[in-house]
């Protein structure tokens, strides 16, 4: 797949942080990782904690896969709204997956102090206002159902939004919990991390077949070596599509852009996270150097030569939108770029097993929190690899 067009601002930002050696010869190994994105980098993050001998391969260089192209802002609030997920699953499981999302948050801000890296964590509160006023009435359903349940959010009036944020909404809920981070920079912190507890990274090595069997599993690569593993963990992105046999999710593409550097320091309240009601929505966050971060202008097709052409045009548009939005902000765009990026039916990720390839535990952070749903899905294969028993497993399962 083409998971990119033009270059993620991540990736011109932090260049080649580290990379690793193709493999050249067969591996005995416990855990076999297919995938050095932030899912790929998070289960050998825990599991090389536990002890086990962990290989991780990836066809292209660590990271640069969907990883090095999310704009990634960290929120607990899924695209699909709590009020609308609680009539596609059972109650208590949407909620808990909402609680999950944003213990994961919390999880990252941990996981960066014990590695020590700088990949810019920062606790952001999170905006969404109603894009219409005929969304008002829903949005605030949704508001009073969080409280309900304990998550911190407060309901603010369009004077408020005006006051704090400079710009007209009939209504907006306003998280506490939200965060930022540079996706691309944790993957190779995790890596490195890793590495050091003994784990062994792979870029340039594609894995062309999976034998799996109840004994363990065998993967051949485009260099012609064998990679023999007790269990492996499928973290292949949207690539890893292909390896299942029922149709869980839909490739979309979506477009970002980053400003150039300004000399303001905070341009509405908090710099949170801001995006809206409206599918697809607009969002924007504040980057390093004062730069704004717009995303949004999804097309609902995977086809990444008609995404690419559509690149810079999008990137116009994103940036008249959010002008019109904030007209006292003049940004002009310094990077733009798009990716695929994969929607599943109720906004919820799969995480799990499937019976046609025994061994294998597949961490699949579909849908706009793939990161959050990364850190839930690497701590739920940890479980499930150890044979300890993980409530919250079938929330995510294939069979949900
Ligand atoms: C523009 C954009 C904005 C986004 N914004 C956000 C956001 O704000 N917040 C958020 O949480 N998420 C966001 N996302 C989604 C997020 O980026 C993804 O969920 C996340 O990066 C997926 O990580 P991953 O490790 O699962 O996949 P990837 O990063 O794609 O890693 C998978 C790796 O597997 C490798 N691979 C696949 N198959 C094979 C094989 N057969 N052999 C060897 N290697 C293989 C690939 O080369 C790849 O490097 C955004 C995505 C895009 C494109």
């Amino acid at each position: 797949m083409d998971l990119h067009s033009h270059l993620p601002y991540w990736l011109i930002k932090n260049g080649i942080i580290s990379t690793f050696p193709s493999l050249k010869k067969d591996e005995h190994t416990d855990i076999a990782i297919i995938g050095a994105g932030i899912s790929g980098a998070l289960a050998a993050y825990y599991l090389s904690d536990c002890g086990y001998k962990v290989t991780v391969i990836d066809r292209r260089h660590a990271g640069m896969g969907s990883t090095a192209a999310s704009t990634a802002l960290l929120q607990y609030e899924i695209d699909t709204p709590l009020s609308k997920l609680i009539k596609l699953v059972p109650k208590q499981d949407a909620i808990q997956a909402y609680k999950l999302c944003r213990e994961a948050i919390y999880t990252i801000q941990e996981i960066c102090r014990n590695i020590d890296t700088t990949a810019h964590f920062r606790v952001r509160s999170s905006l969404q206002y109603a894009s219409y006023k005929k969304d008002t009435t829903t949005h605030k359903e949704e508001y009073l159902l969080r409280k309900k349940q304990g998550f911190d959010v407060t309901w603010l009036e369009p004077d408020d939004i005006a006051d704090k944020y400079g710009f007209d909404a009939p209504g907006a809920i306003l998280s506490k919990d939200g965060a930022e981070i540079d996706a691309y920079k944790l993957t190779h912190g995790l890596l490195n991390y890793a590495t050091a507890n003994g784990a062994t990274v792979y870029d340039n090595t594609t894995i062309e077949h999976i034998t799996c069997t109840k004994n363990g599993t065998t993967l051949q690569t485009n260099t012609g070596c064998y990679i023999k593993a007790k269990y492996l963990v499928m973290a292949g992105g949207y690539e890893s599509l292909q390896y299942i046999p029922k149709k869980v999710a839909e490739v979309h593409s979506t477009y970002a852009l980053v400003s150039e550097p300004m000399n303001t320091e905070e341009f509405w309240h908090k710099n949170s996270l801001v995006w809206e009601t409206a599918m697809p929505y607009l969002y924007f966050r504040v980057t390093d150097k004062n730069r704004i971060l717009v995303g949004g202008k999804d097309d609902a097709f995977y086809n990444p030569r008609l995404r690419s052409s559509r690149t810079k045009q999008k990137a116009e548009q994103l940036v008249e939108t959010f002008t019109r939005k904030l007209p006292h902000i003049q940004i002009t765009a310094d990077f733009s770029w798009s990716g695929a990026f994969a929607v599943t039916k109720d906004g919820l990720p799969y995480i799990g097993t499937i019976p046609s390839l025994p061994n294998t535990y597949f961490a699949l952070g579909f849908g706009g929190n793939g990161i959050v749903f990364s850190v839930i899905a690497a701590t739920i294969i940890r479980d499930m690899i150890m044979g300890k028993k993980n409530a919250d497993a079938g929330k995510f399962s294939f069979n949900r």
